[in-house]
């Protein structure tokens, strides 16, 4: 069977294995991203990592192509990017969505 076959077991596993190594990357790409911002949400200082989010201040032009969010976070210039906590992230979503309305 060829790897090229989808179905075969030879292609499912590279799949996986692009799959996994993929968000090993983002993961790591993450933790290298929340260090460089002090682990602080930037508006209200909250520092709980668990509920810590990144925010694209651009994020249409760059989620518009279809790319996946580690694509993303490689080739966005981070100071298009901010830290928040998810508080602040939903509300300056809302607040985003309001104002483009
Ligand atoms: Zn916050």
């Amino acid at each position: 069977m060829s790897i090229y076959n989808k179905s075969s077991p030879a292609y499912q596993r590279l799949k996986k294995m692009t799959r996994d190594l993929i968000r090993k990357k983002r993961r790591e790409l993450r933790v290298k991203f929340v260090q460089e911002r002090s682990s602080r949400c930037e508006l209200c200082g909250f520092s709980d990592i668990r509920a810590l989010e990144i925010h694209h201040l651009k994020k249409k032009n760059y989620f518009k192509e279809g790319r996946n969010q580690y694509q993303t976070l490689r080739l966005i210039p981070w100071d298009q990017l901010q830290l928040l906590c998810a508080n602040c992230h939903l509300i300056l979503e809302n607040e985003e969505r309001f104002v483009n309305v």
